[in-house]
């Protein structure tokens, strides 16, 4: 098990006409091995721009990146990563190539990384197994992303993103483009692999409801920056800060509260 943590994040994008603003302000954020974080906050306040520092695909300004206690160069944090951190996202049929089947994106990955099994049969057998794990039947492997539900997407990008046995798996609004039946499912499932696997998780939602399903503890961001966080419960029934109760009034509830963790 591996953690990982952003110290004092500080990113600017240049603003047309209007020089720069600060996309996050001094963020802090630590995934305790095996832990489940959630990171909230409304559209605009820095969360994806937070997930792609902790990715290695954004370089912030300043602030450090620690992997497992150690420091990545920031120039070259991706690689140094390489599979131990892994994303899935909101647009999960937008992640899958339309021209590759399940079976070929799945392989494509797995051989990549030099993780496929030897053998027509093993590699089938292996497929199957990653999909078994994200409650996917295996005669799934000859469709392809426009055949599949929403759900069925998210769940072959989490399979693609298992198959390379990441440590850290951040998850960036994983259920915002899912109904709302489907967003129970999906967020069980992470829980269940979180468990099974001793991932740590980072869960990305603007719903606390969401984060609070699956994550003992939530950041919450605004404009940039972390102005509150603890357990999700706590949050909901005693928010401190303004914009956490604002939050919490602005979004509809969905029937996740009473999934247990
Ligand atoms: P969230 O994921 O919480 O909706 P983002 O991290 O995507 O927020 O964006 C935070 C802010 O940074 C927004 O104002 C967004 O427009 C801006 N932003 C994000 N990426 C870029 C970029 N590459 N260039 C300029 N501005 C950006
Ligand atoms: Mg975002």
């Amino acid at each position: 098990m591996i953690s990982l943590a952003a110290e004092h994040i500080t990113v600017t994008f240049k603003r047309r006409g209007a020089g720069r603003f600060k996309a996050l302000d001094d963020v802090s954020l630590a995934i305790a091995p095996g832990a489940a974080v959630g990171l909230i906050g409304e559209s605009g306040s820095g969360k994806s721009t937070l997930v792609r520092v902790l990715m290695g695909l954004q370089q912030p300004d300043s602030g450090r990146l620690l992997l497992d206690g150690s420091e990545l160069n920031m120039r070259d944090a991706r690689r140094q990563m390489r599979r131990q951190v892994q994303l899935i996202f909101q647009d999960a049929a937008g992640a899958l190539n339309p021209r590759q089947t399940v079976f070929a994106a799945l392989s494509e990955v797995l051989k990549v990384h030099g993780l496929q099994r030897t053998g027509r049969a093993a590699l089938a057998a292996q497929i199957a197994e990653l999909l078994a794990r994200v409650g996917l039947p295996e005669s799934l492997v000859r469709q392809y992303p426009r055949e599949l539900s929403g759900g069925q997407c998210q769940r072959v990008c989490i399979a693609r993103a298992l198959a390379v046995q990441p440590a850290v798996l951040i998850a960036d609004e994983p259920v915002s483009a899912l109904d709302v039946s489907v967003q129970a499912r999906i967020l069980r499932l992470l829980a269940e692999l979180r468990r099974s696997t001793g991932l740590s998780l980072l869960l990305v939602a603007h719903d606390l409801a969401v984060v609070k399903a699956v994550c003992e503890h939530a950041v919450v961001l605004q404009a940039g920056r972390v102005v509150e966080q603890g357990p999700p419960a706590r949050l909901f029934t005693a928010p401190q800060h303004p914009y956490t109760r604002r939050l919490l009034a602005a979004v509809p509830r969905l029937p996740v509260e009473a999934m247990d963790r």
